[in-house]
């Protein structure tokens, strides 16, 4: 199919400083947890985003010394000469595919502990480093201001050996160094690199110089700035000093890369900013101020949306981080007139939650996201059916769908039976939460992949029992029949069923999808700190409940720290009246009220009408149980996502990717061979 003209002034060339990039799709840097741990991983990552489409494709940040060294993370690293052919690996794959590459030099100031290189963290002021890490940095003197001048333009230089098209300056995310020096919070000097606003951006300013005479004749030079911090005058804002610091850097950097900090608010969830182009009243000003291309991200998938953009002098690039983690193939799907086939982000943060973990990232839409060389799964092509058998999928959740499209896509005949009258399983009821609409994508994405198959039958409204699925002689089974939520309190605080629970009547989140009407104090007891016990609390007290809710963690749905969530459900929560009490356990269950006994042993009573146990989940594999009793009349027979072993929406997608992946191939389900980044012993 051809592209809509409509959308023909996205693959109009653009002219970036000495370059020009194919077209205005640009893949901003963004962390994925591979780096200099996984330097193949990082480089196919990239890799196929340039196969995909993107005129541009970045790194994430970049160390550029051993002052600046943010392990136990794995993000790039360009110390020396010695890492360059690491970085090579990237520019050359991504060069192969008409892409340009843009690698986001970084040194992080007091936000790196320096964990390995065990150097004094560094700061324009003598301040405690950012994280937990029990160390202060020191301030810089004007030696080491001059050193970092150099350690800049030394990794300008190498990053230019490596391949790389376009050199950042990066003052973002509150992350780094030239953004710390700007800010009068954390500098507090009284030399010439302190005090006034020219003073502070003076260091800017300077590596914007130093960088663009290094490697300005044949490089591009980005600038990454964070227009504004929305913590009012502690930060940069629009109405404060940014529009200023744009003023004095207008014209020095070949492409300005505006965002809003800190990474938060960058990457918001789609819970907190459900539009695209979010950061647009932050950084549409930009534009006015300089003749320089702009690019800028607000979780883009829609190609009139973007258009938008371009026409109406918001932005010149279209940037994406998390759009082109969902789908690398994003600007070919609009290229081909494709639409309908892209794997829209549901801005849900898995993606980043890896990186904060120091692990290689994954995305809930995106199965194949990170394992492009360690598995070698392309997001595009899969191998082909290895028989003719047809293969049956029971129960159509996230992972009974995702296996089921992987097998059409191989090209096997896929009968897919659902007990209920609807595709989605949980996500039929968790996007119905307040802010999670867009989790339904998960569905109609697959809902309508599976629609376009000739070779998939979907029979709803059919739940199956072990009998029929004997009776119907089909040789590969994958039992996807989910999960159900605990109702006797067994989870991370209780490994045994809390006493006198049952007599109080508690309730589950299956309970309140399936329409159960609490009473009107409820106490939800939140041990599985992910993001449900916040939502329904939420819920029910936009429902005119009063809700408390308990949890033992310290924070209130405390896991979703790693998906940038933590503060803002918390001040959402408080700012709906819900009253929050923290590491507290159940000790004592009584008709209508809980006794609860915090870590530092305090009792406190909490009397509700109804309480909501959300704890952790069962199986749902009574089918399965029953199935494996006539294994033998099965080739193959696997129990896949919440059924198999509860978790996230993410976990479920990649399980039933990787069992549809895996079928009928030869050798250890479990340990297929992995390409492994080893150390060379030299
Ligand atoms: P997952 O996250 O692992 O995909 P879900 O709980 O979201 O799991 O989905 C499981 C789906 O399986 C639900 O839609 C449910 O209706 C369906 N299901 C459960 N038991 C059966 C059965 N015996 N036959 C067909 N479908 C079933
Ligand atoms: Fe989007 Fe979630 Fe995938 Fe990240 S993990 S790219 S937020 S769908």
């Amino acid at each position: 199919m051809a592209r809509d003209p409509k959308y023909d002034i996205l693959f109009e060339p653009i002219r970036i400083g000495p370059l020009t990039a194919r077209n205005r799709f640009y893949q901003v840097p963004h962390c994925n947890g591979l780096g200099h741990g996984h330097p193949r991983s990082e480089a196919a990552n990239r890799e196929i985003k340039a196969e995909g489409g993107w005129g541009v494709v970045c790194t994430q940040e970049v160390e550029i010394h051993p002052t600046s060294d943010v392990s136990p993370f794995f993000e790039g690293r360009l110390w020396d000469d010695r890492d360059i052919p690491q970085h090579r690996l990237m520019t050359d794959a991504a060069h192969e595919h008409g892409a340009l590459t843009g690698i986001e030099l970084l040194h992080s100031g007091f936000h790196a502990a320096n964990m390995y290189s065990r150097i004094a963290p560094m700061a324009p002021s003598p301040i405690v480093i950012d994280g937990e890490y029990p160390r202060q940095a020191r301030g810089m003197s004007r030696r080491d201001i001059r050193d970092l001048r150099r350690w800049h333009v030394e990794a300008a230089l190498r990053a230019r050996a490596a391949g790389y098209d376009i050199i950042y300056v990066y003052a973002g995310h509150d992350l780094s160094v030239l953004q710390h020096f700007m800010k009068p919070l954390y500098n507090q000097r009284s030399d010439e690199y302190g005090g006034s606003l020219e003073n502070r951006v003076r260091l800017t300013k300077e590596v914007l110089i130093d960088v663009k005479e290094a490697v300005g004749d044949t490089c591009a030079i980005a600038f990454r700035f964070a227009t504004d911090e929305l913590i009012g005058e502690d930060g940069l804002q629009v109405s404060g000093e940014s529009q200023d610091i744009v003023g004095m850097l207008a014209e020095l950097p070949d492409l300005w890369d505006v965002n809003i900090a800190d990474w938060s608010n960058d990457s918001s969830t789609a819970r907190f900013e459900p539009s695209e182009g979010y950061q647009e009243s932050y950084t549409s000003f930009v534009k006015s101020m300089t003749s320089k291309p702009v690019v800028g991200v607000g979780r883009f998938t829609s190609a009139d949306t973007m258009v938008s953009q371009i026409k109406r002098g918001v932005l010149d690039i279209i940037g994406a981080a998390r759009p082109s983690i969902a789908d690398p193939f994003l600007p070919r799907k609009i290229d081909e007139g494709r639409i309908e086939d892209i794997r829209e982000c549901i801005g849900c943060n898995i993606c980043v939650s890896q990186d904060n973990l120091a692990a290689p990232i994954r995305c809930t839409q995106n199965p194949t996201q990170g394992e492009e060389w360690k598995l070698g799964w392309h997001p595009e092509r899969i191998e082909g059916a290895a028989s003719d058998d047809p293969v049956l999928v029971i129960g159509a959740g996230p992972a009974g769908l995702e296996a089921s499209l992987a097998l059409a896509n191989r090209g096997y005949a896929v009968m897919l039976a659902e007990a209920s009258e609807a595709l989605g399983g949980r996500i039929n009821h968790e996007s119905e939460l307040p802010g999670f609409s867009s989790y339904g994508r998960v569905r109609d994405y697959r809902e309508y992949q599976l629609s376009q198959k000739p070779n998939v039958d979907i029979y709803l409204d059919n739940r199956l029992s072990a009998d029929d699925v004997v009776a119907l002689e089909i040789p590969h089974v994958l039992v996807a029949t989910g999960a159900h939520w605990r109702r006797d309190g067994i989870g991370r605080a209780h490994l045994r069923p809390i006493d006198g629970l049952e007599q109080v009547n508690p309730l589950t989140p299956d309970d309140l999808f399936a329409g159960a009407e609490p009473g009107p104090r409820v106490m939800i007891y939140d041990d599985d700190r992910y993001y449900l016990g916040g939502a329904l609390a939420e819920m029910l007290q936009q429902r005119g409940h009063q809700v408390c809710l308990v949890t033992p963690d310290v924070r209130v749905s405390n896991w979703t720290s790693h998906t940038l969530e933590q503060a803002k459900i918390e001040t959402r929560l408080l700012d709906l009246g819900i009253e929050i009490i923290v590491s507290h356990e159940i000790d004592e269950i009584e008709a209508g009220r809980a006794r609860l006994e915090s870590n530092l042993r305090q009792q406190r009573e909490v009397e509700f009408d109804s309480i909501v146990m959300i704890t952790s989940r069962i199986a749902h594999d009574e089918l399965y149980q029953a199935l494996l009793a006539n294994e033998d009349r099965f080739a193959t027979l696997r129990a896949i996502g919440d059924c198999h072993a509860p978790g996230t929406v993410a976990a479920a997608v990649y399980d039933g990717h990787y069992a549809a992946r895996g079928l009928q191939r030869e050798g250890d389900f479990y340990a297929p061979l992995y390409s492994r980044e080893l150390p060379a012993l030299d």
